[in-house]
């Protein structure tokens, strides 16, 4: 078997995400060793039981000590403090890195605590379940999905490089974007739909006593598919919501406009402008398809 990518990776974090990492990392032998923190000991004890890692840590600074690769793998909201933690145990040349689903504020967290010599490449892995925690995780979950990388212009390409090596290695397709354009693509893509779902589950949850259970013994009709997205994380989505803030609102304002257009289309019974978006819509379910995203 080939060398490992990466001497030692430290997962910062072992949810779904860290913890499917962890079994695609030792898949693809893309490190000789690999070092985990979470933060509480549960977790810590049920990876460990789960033999996620190589060795287990109570404190980020220990994990990432002489690491090649740290991934940041927590929720968005736990990055500056976990980053002001490991920033002065780095070694000279290590490669940081992330899973967040939001790109603009990963730079803005981790960034001022790196020292000199230590690159950040962040990234995105398009792929996800409603799960969480180290048990939850899977090696395939990467395969055949995009991880979108949001380097700045003057990030050292040797790290840029690598961190590809390590994504396709992963099973995944890489693109690389601006932070900015990233945020922007995925509040309409990611973050509005899950608002949405949110918002229509809410909703139900919030109706008479009888309704409401017709409407969980009928929910084939469409209501279940928004039940799944909406039992995903809490914590990890309020990090969402929190720092992508602008681009949500942006989408949201859009969004809103035409709901009320097609409101206005139903007082009125406009069956004309109804037909017309459900048939532009369609064609982008087509295209999902044809793009293998389905
Ligand atoms: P998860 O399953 O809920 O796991 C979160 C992990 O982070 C756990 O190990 C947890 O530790 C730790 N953690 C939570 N709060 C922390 C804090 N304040 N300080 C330090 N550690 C903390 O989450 P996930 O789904 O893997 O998501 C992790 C990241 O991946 C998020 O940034 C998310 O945006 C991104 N992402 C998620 C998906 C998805 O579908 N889930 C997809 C793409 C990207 P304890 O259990 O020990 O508290």
């Amino acid at each position: 078997m080939a060398d490992p990518l990466f001497q030692r990776i430290a997962l910062l974090g072992i949810g779904l995400i860290g913890s499917s990492l962890a079994h695609v990392i030792r898949r693809e032998n893309l490190a000789g060793h690999v070092a985990i923190y979470t933060r509480s000991a549960e977790t810590l004890a049920k990876a460990e039981q789960l033999g996620l890692g190589d060795s287990y840590h109570a404190r980020p600074a220990d994990a990432a000590a002489d690491a090649d690769l740290v991934i940041f793998c927590a929720p968005l909201g736990a990055n500056a403090s976990l980053a002001e933690a490991i920033g002065a145990s780095l070694k000279s040349g290590a490669c940081i890195t992330d899973v967040g689903s939001c790109k603009g504020s990963v730079i803005r967290d981790i960034g001022p605590h790196l020292p000199e010599g230590v690159s950040l490449v962040p990234a995105h892995p398009v792929a996800g379940t409603e799960h969480s925690g180290p048990e939850s995780g899977f090696a395939e979950l990467f395969d055949g999905r995009w991880c979108i990388l949001t380097p700045a212009p003057e990030t050292d390409e040797d790290a840029v490089s690598i961190v590809t090596e390590f994504w396709c290695r992963a099973g995944s397709d890489v693109e690389i974007m601006d932070a900015d354009h990233h945020d922007r693509v995925l509040a309409i893509t990611s973050h509005l739909p899950h608002l949405i779902a949110y918002t229509i589950v809410d909703t139900a949850s919030e109706l008479e006593r009888d309704l409401r259970k017709e409407v969980v013994k009928f929910s084939a009709g469409g209501f279940r598919d928004f039940t799944r997205i909406a039992a995903s994380d809490p914590t990890m989505w309020r990090d969402v919501f929190l720092n992508n803030r602008e681009a949500v609102l942006d989408i949201l304002g859009r969004f809103t406009e035409d709901l009320t257009a097609l409101q206005r289309a139903i007082r009125r019974g406009d069956g004309d402008a109804l037909h017309d978006a459900f048939t532009r819509t369609r064609k982008i379910r087509r295209g999902v398809i044809d793009a293998k995203q389905a």
